[in-house]
Order: structure tokens, then C-alpha cells, then sequence
């Protein structure tokens, strides 16, 4: 393995409660199984010769679900990979967290949290089966502020069957009551197999997808959040710096079922059964990437920021002049600016249509 993976992801595949648009690698919560599943994540955690991280980020699933003494094995076992860590995220559920867990969370090193809203109206979080209402959350993001875990975000999905305009609005005055430093926003898409899709819900037109998208940016950068990714907002200072890693197409290493690394050159999908991994027996699909797939699902990657494509870094990773051989498709888009050796796209919301251009 490289000695040079920055960021390292750790997949935690267990859920109290399976929610309706949820298409992650998930399983029901029962003790047994966590702790056979720390014994193997244990065993995968030694095979790391890198012990320095630039982030880590602890995602699920919930793991906030783990019992007190659950969690506490698990951020021993990530312990010695944190030393260096500049950023150090959990995701956490609102109704699986109390002030124990929080304090543990600090005890560790951890310094940012992620917390599943989705809403704050209460139908429609029922429709979404989730077990919590907004003033759970608000206790929430006051235990961590009270431990001095300030930098927290917010997920939200807009575009949720049956939801008005003045739902959206009504929960972004909610979240904004929060006075939290960042804010993700997806909009919802209903995934096969999911509860969604087998109850034959519709996410709403894209007519008025696209109004609640412009509602939120319009709305957000007046709070001067920045809108530093096409589903991210951030205060200055507080963008995601492990998802930064991302949309910079750096390498990364992801651990547990379900999970994607990359590096070497190539990407590495977790096989997701749950019982495969405890008992040793998963596969590691793994996909050799070209130099000319690299390079694309950089650009591809890197456009969704507001930071946009190094092209110096581009040249020194691919042997490729970006604005030698990109030129046509440079000149055709006059919604690409250059700034301090970055290509920039002033329109990311039609992003998608633009790279259609790099893959001829
Ligand atoms: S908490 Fe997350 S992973 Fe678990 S069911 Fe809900 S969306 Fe899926």
C-alpha cells in the first residue's frame, strides 16, 4: 500500500432503523455482531504500515448506534492512525447520542461531527422513517458546542415526496437557528430497493427541484455561508477537509464493508456482506485505472469547487497540459474562468453537461 494516502474512511455498516431513500451498505444493530466486526477492523487496522492521516472520517450507517463501550474500542482502535489528524469526523444520528458518547468523542481527538437532520418537519421525517424530530437535534448540536465540538454540520435532503417550498424554507430557518459552521444538501433520488422505491414514492419534478436548489444557495450565501461545492456550504474555514480530499482526487484508503478506496492507481470496492467480512471471507472488487480515466474523473471531481482544477498538479500527476489539450472545449465554455493556475466552472449546476465535452 502507498505511504502517501492522506485520508482514510472507516465504514460503519450498523442502523437502529432503516430509512426510506437509504441505499448504503446497512445492516440492523445487534451487540454480537459490532463486536465481531471490530475484531476483523482490528485486523485490517494492523495491516496499515501509514500511521499518518491528514483526515479520518467515520461514517455509516450510524455510527453513533454503537454502545458506550463499542465506541470507545473503536476510536481506540483508530487511535494510533489520529496522532497527525487535522480532521477528525463522525457521523452521528441524533436520537443515538448522549453526553457520554459526546465526551468519549472529544476524549478522542474528534473534531467535527456530522449530523443526519434531513428535515425538520416532523411528516416528513416519518415519511423518511427516521426517529427524530429537530429538537433532539438542537440538544444535540448544544452538547457538542458545550464540549467544545463547534465544528459540526448538517446533513439535509430537499426534493422529498409530498415536500412544499415552505417545508424547505421552514427547515433551513430552523437549521440556520442552529448557528452551525457547515451545511450539505442533497437532493433526493430514489435508488432501487430502497423502502422509497418499493412503496412507489416520486421525488418531486425538476422544475421545482431546481427552484428549491436556487431557494438554498440564494439563501445560504446571504448567510454567508460559502458555497464551496455544488452540495456543500460552508462558513469560511470550516469546509469538509476529507471531502476536500475527494473532489482534489486524492488517494484514500475505506475500510469495512461497502467502502471505496483508491490508490495505486486503481479503485477498490468492499464487497458488502456484513458476514463475509467478519468471517474473512470478502472480496475486494479492484479496477485498474488509466492514466486517461484519472485524469478525467479528476477534472470531473475537481470542477464541483469553487477552488476548481490545479493545472499545475494536473500536469505533474498526468503528463497532460490541461490548456493545450483541453483548448476547444476551453474556449466553446465561457463559463470557465482561469484564476492562479486553476480552471474554474462558474456554473456547476450545469457541470454535467460541460464534461459530456471531456469525454469525447
Ligand atoms: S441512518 Fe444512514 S445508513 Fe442508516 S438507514 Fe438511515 S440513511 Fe441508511
Amino acid at each position: 500500500m502507498s505511504s502517501f494516502i492522506k485520508h482514510l474512511y472507516i465504514h460503519v455498516p450498523f442502523c437502529k432503523t432503516i430509512c426510506s431513500y437509504c441505499d448504503f451498505t446497512h445492516v440492523l444493530y445487534k451487540e454480537d455482531l459490532v463486536d465481531k466486526w471490530l475484531t476483523r477492523l482490528k485486523k485490517d487496522l494492523l495491516e496499515i504500515n501509514n500511521k499518518t492521516f491528514e483526515t479520518i472520517y467515520i461514517g455509516g450507517g450510524t455510527p453513533s448506534c454503537l454502545n458506550l463501550r463499542q465506541l470507545k474500542e473503536l476510536l481506540s482502535l483508530i487511535k494510533p492512525f489520529s496522532k497527525d489528524v487535522l480532521e477528525y469526523t463522525i457521523e452521528i444520528n441524533p436520537e443515538s447520542i448522549d453526553k457520554d458518547k459526546i465526551k468519549l468523542l472529544k476524549e478522542y481527538g474528534i473534531n467535527r461531527t456530522s449530523i443526519g437532520l434531513q428535515s425538520s418537519n416532523d411528516r416528513l421525517l416519518k415519511i423518511m422513517n427516521r426517529h427524530h424530530n429537530f429538537e433532539d437535534v438542537k440538544r444535540v448540536v448544544e452538547m457538542l458546542k458545550k464540549e467544545g465540538l463547534n465544528n459540526i454540520s448538517i446533513d439535509i435532503i430537499y426534493s422529498l415526496p409530498t415536500q412544499t417550498m415552505e417545508d424547505l424554507k421552514k427547515t433551513l430557518e430552523d437549521v440556520l437557528s442552529l448557528d452551525i459552521p457547515h451545511i450539505s444538501l442533497y437532493s433526493l433520488t430514489i435508488e432501487k430497493g430502497t423502502i422509497f422505491d418499493k412503496l412507489g414514492y416520486k421525488p418531486l419534478d425538476e422544475e421545482m427541484e431546481a427552484d428549491m436548489y436556487e431557494y438554498i444557495e440564494k439563501t445560504l450565501v446571504e448567510h454567508d455561508y460559502i458555497h464551496y461545492e455544488i452540495a456543500n456550504f460552508a462558513k469560511e474555514g470550516y469546509e469538509s477537509k476529507h471531502n476536500l480530499g475527494y473532489w482534489n482526487y486524492d488517494d484514500y484508503l475505506g475500510l469495512c464493508p461497502g467502502a471505496v478506496g483508491k490508490y495505486n492507481h486503481k479503485r477498490y470496492t468492499n464487497n458488502r456482506n456484513l458476514i463475509d467480512y467478519i468471517e474473512d471471507k470478502d472480496i475486494t472488487e479492484i479496477e485498474e485505472l488509466t492514466n486517461e480515466e484519472e485524469a478525467f474523473e479528476n477534472i470531473m471531481m475537481s470542477l464541483r469547487t469553487i477552488y476548481g482544477l490545479d493545472l499545475k498538479m494536473f500536469k505533474e500527476r498526468y503528463q497532460i497540459d490541461f490548456l493545450d489539450k483541453y483548448k476547444n472545449i476551453i474556449d466553446k465554455h465561457s463559463e470557465f474562468i482561469i484564476k492562479d493556475d486553476h480552471l474554474i466552472c462558474l456554473k456547476r449546476e450545469i457541470l454535467n453537461t460541460i464534461l459530456l465535452d471531456f469525454m469525447e
